[in-house]
């Protein structure tokens, strides 16, 4: 016998929050001056990111698991400013592709070869942290900084 009992959604909070946006990322999103910019440094790429705080960290941080280096999030444009032209050149438009970040989402404003490769890497980000939080030895999360 199947016994698919759908749970039933639970509400404790009575918050209407779309699923996948935060409000944050989505004030951010909205208006996008150049303060909202992050940079997200990443081996070779420059990436500008628009996003909360924390949820353009947790882009970050998923896609340092790709790389030897740490991914680095810069609330500046950095030194040298972004390397690719292309990436350089892209406007803040709605048609951004908007990442998923846990219940956030973070807008990649590069270009469409960039931003692919980007969100390769959050994604094979992604599954290595999966595959490592299967590890018994996982934290329970926080551990304040
Ligand atoms: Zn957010
Ligand atoms: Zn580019």
């Amino acid at each position: 016998m199947d016994q698919t009992d759908p749970s039933p959604p639970r509400s404790d909070d009575s918050d209407d929050r779309v699923p996948g946006s935060c409000g944050a990322c989505a004030a951010a999103m909205r208006s996008p001056t150049r303060s909202e910019l992050s940079f997200l440094l990443l081996d070779h790429l420059t990436v500008p990111l628009v996003g909360c705080t924390d949820h353009v960290e947790r882009f970050a941080s998923v896609c340092g698991y790709t790389t030897a280096d740490s991914a680095t999030v810069v609330e500046h444009r950095p030194a040298g400013g972004v390397s690719c032209p292309s990436c350089r050149l892209v406007p803040y438009s709605p048609d951004q592709l908007v990442v998923p970040v846990e219940s956030g989402a973070v807008g990649v404003l590069a270009c469409p070869e960039h931003r692919s490769e980007l969100v390769e890497r959050f994604h094979a980000g992604l599954e290595t942290r999966r595959q490592l939080s299967i590890d018994p030895t996982e934290s329970t999360g926080h551990v304040g900084r």
